[in-house]
């Protein structure tokens, strides 16, 4: 391709709203372009990497038995009934009508859909395993669209799903792909760190999320420095403390007036926060639930409401608070609650002794709670997030290191959730009637390339890895006026072409200096600069824009060197 003859500009201008640097270089690279919060259009040099994406998704999924579908993106509400998402998903789902005044959504995911088209087709085990993927466009509301294709609310995402017959054979299909993504990124050339995973409202019991490591990741991840663990803050487990009973001294109520916040009493009463216990009323469907923490944690709410078994969880405002246990929230404590609220600890409280908590009276403290001896529990569950530096709840020897990534893939071990719902079942061996057992794998495809270019770049641009590159080559003939040096690059241009280089021709007339400058920004991995000092010499020099790295070459060899040096990294590198 000649550069002359592109649509797409670089730019200097940097948007206002690019925080990170990934967004900040596609858009001055002329990748691509907003329309509006969050929706982008993908400009050439952006879709040629995309295409690149979506192939090696496909000979991966392919080479593993995945036959490659396309659903509606468009999908009517009674599907999404039948699961009760329709009212679960929130506001992320975008909820439209059509003329005649019936419900669809925007799809956000395609469980439903997707168990739709497997049970018209299910009868026997004998068809199981049913392995499908797409590669499609979706759409959720995001509560804040922002840098760039790393969050928008439309995307393009690779979408599998696996249905099979029994648990070992369905744990085997999840197995084959997180291998699948294993390859998958490694051949994008972007690195992956694997983290156990919440499985949020999709559903199941086993997940885990494909995170690439950046400082500016949305995603917290707790790292163990000694074994492999590794959690996404929202699912990492704390450390089960064995429980140390240590003297207990006598309970004595103390006057804290008009001190409320751990931190308030604490200054007040000059003991640290670790050593309070934080008591908090939680509404659920249908009831309330104290929940005791050490003070200087947190709740986490997700673990708190798998361990009530609770649909919806909020904290209870001050006036239901008031109202059921007769003081404020800040002085809320274990001892004599009212009957009704269910207590539940975090193992944590097991552990300590001598606790600092409220005493459910305005304005009063007790001193020297403790667990067993003055209060019971309805549950002990762990509900409180992991912190770093704590012990790794795995190994038990490492401590835990805090990390930041985006996450660009997950999958996710279904088991017969939606199958149930929605009657998606097969004769088994015995004639009996069975639902499927599912999993469900994403891969986020333009996170995928914004993911690679926020690891991979230096101040002057872009350093893609060569399978991800939108152009593998770039020649660069600084002055067009002198024929010799124009021919040269154009037969170069033409020969690389032939050995089936992805090259481009910078046939603009423009300084050396601007077409360096574009160059480093497009992020090319080889640049073969024709100038006419080394051009008169019989010479080209070569540029490495991953190690910056300079080689002159007599121009019989270019060709075939590239070539080689290309070739050699299609199927994947790691430049950094
Ligand atoms: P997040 O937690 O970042 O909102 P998610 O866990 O809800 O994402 P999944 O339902 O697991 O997302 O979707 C599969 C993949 O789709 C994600 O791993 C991610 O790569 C991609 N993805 C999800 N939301 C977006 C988005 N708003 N913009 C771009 N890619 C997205
Ligand atoms: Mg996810």
């Amino acid at each position: 391709m000649r550069l002359a003859r592109v649509f797409s500009r670089t730019s200097k201008e940097i948007p206002k709203d690019a925080q990170i640097s990934s967004h900040r270089l596609m858009f001055r690279a002329g990748m691509i372009q907003q329309l509006s919060s969050g929706i982008y259009s993908y400009l050439p040099l952006a879709l040629r990497s995309i295409r690149k994406i979506e192939k090696i998704i496909r000979e991966e999924l392919d080479a593993r038995g995945y036959e490659e579908i396309l659903m509606p993106a468009v999908i009517p509400a009674n599907l999404w009934q039948e699961t009760d998402r329709w009212n679960l998903y929130g506001d992320l789902l975008l909820r439209f009508k059509d003329r005649k005044g019936n419900d669809y959504c925007m799809g956000p995911t395609h469980e439903e859909v997707i168990t739709d088209v497997v049970r018209r087709n299910l009868r026997s085990w004998k068809q199981l395993p049913i392995c499908l993927y797409q590669i499609q466009g979706k759409f959720r509301d995001e509560f804040r669209p922002r840098f760039g294709l790393m969050r928008g609310r439309e995307f393009i995402m690779k979408d599998a799903y696996s249905f099979d017959a029994d648990e070992k054979s369905a744990k085997v299909s999840y197995q084959r792909m997180y291998e699948a993504y294993t390859a998958i990124f490694s051949r994008c050339g972007v690195r992956i760190r694997v983290v156990d995973a919440n499985t949020g409202e999709i559903g199941g019991d086993l997940s885990h999320e494909f995170q690439v490591l950046a400082s500016s990741g949305e995603d917290i991840l707790l790292i163990c420095d000694y074994c492999e663990y590794a959690a996404n803050i929202e699912k990492a487990e704390t450390h089960k403390p064995s429980v140390v009973v240590e003297d207990f001294k006598p309970l004595e109520a103390v006057a804290t007036p008009g001190q409320k916040s751990i931190e308030e009493v604490s200054s007040f009463l000059g003991v640290p926060p670790k050593c309070f216990l934080k008591c908090l009323i939680y509404e659920t469907d249908n009831r309330l639930i104290a929940v005791l923490i050490p003070g200087d944690r947190k709740v986490n709410e997700i673990k708190l409401r798998t361990a009530v078994e609770a649909r919806e969880l909020r904290l209870a405002s001050n006036s239901i608070v008031e109202e059921s246990v007769g003081t404020q929230p800040g002085y809320v404590g274990p001892l004599g609650l009212p009957d009704g609220i269910q207590l539940l600890a975090d193992y944590s409280v097991q552990a300590g002794s001598n606790w600092v908590c409220g005493a459910n009276s305005d304005d009063k403290h007790n001193l020297n709670v403790n667990f067993g001896r003055d209060f019971e529990v309805d549950n002990l569950a762990d509900v409180t997030f992991a912190v770093a530096g704590d012990l790794c709840p795995k190994c038990r020897k490492g401590k835990l290191e805090e990390a930041r990534g985006v996450e660009v893939g997950q999958v996710f071990y279904l088991g017969d959730k939606y199958s149930k719902l929605m009657k998606c079942t097969f004769l088994d061996k015995n004639g009996d009637l069975q639902p499927a057992l599912m999993g469900c794998y994403g891969i986020g495809v333009g996170r995928t390339l914004a993911a690679t270019v926020e690891q991979s770049h230096d101040e002057f641009g872009i350093i893609w890895p060569v399978s991800l590159a939108p152009w593998e080559v770039v020649i660069l003939p600084l002055q067009l006026s002198n024929s010799f040096l124009l021919e040269t690059a154009e037969s170069m241009y033409k020969e690389l072409g032939e050995a089936g280089i992805e090259v481009v021709l910078d046939d603009r007339n423009e300084r050396a200096g601007f077409k360096f400058k574009d160059a480093d920004l497009i992020g090319y991995p080889i640049q073969v600069i024709l100038g006419p000092h080394s051009v008169s010499a019989g010479m080209a020099e070569i540029k490495f824009r991953a190690s910056g790295e300079r080689v002159e070459m007599v121009f019989n060899e270019v060709v075939d060197s590239v070539s080689a040096w290309i070739l050699d990294r299609r199927h994947g590198d790691f430049v950094r």
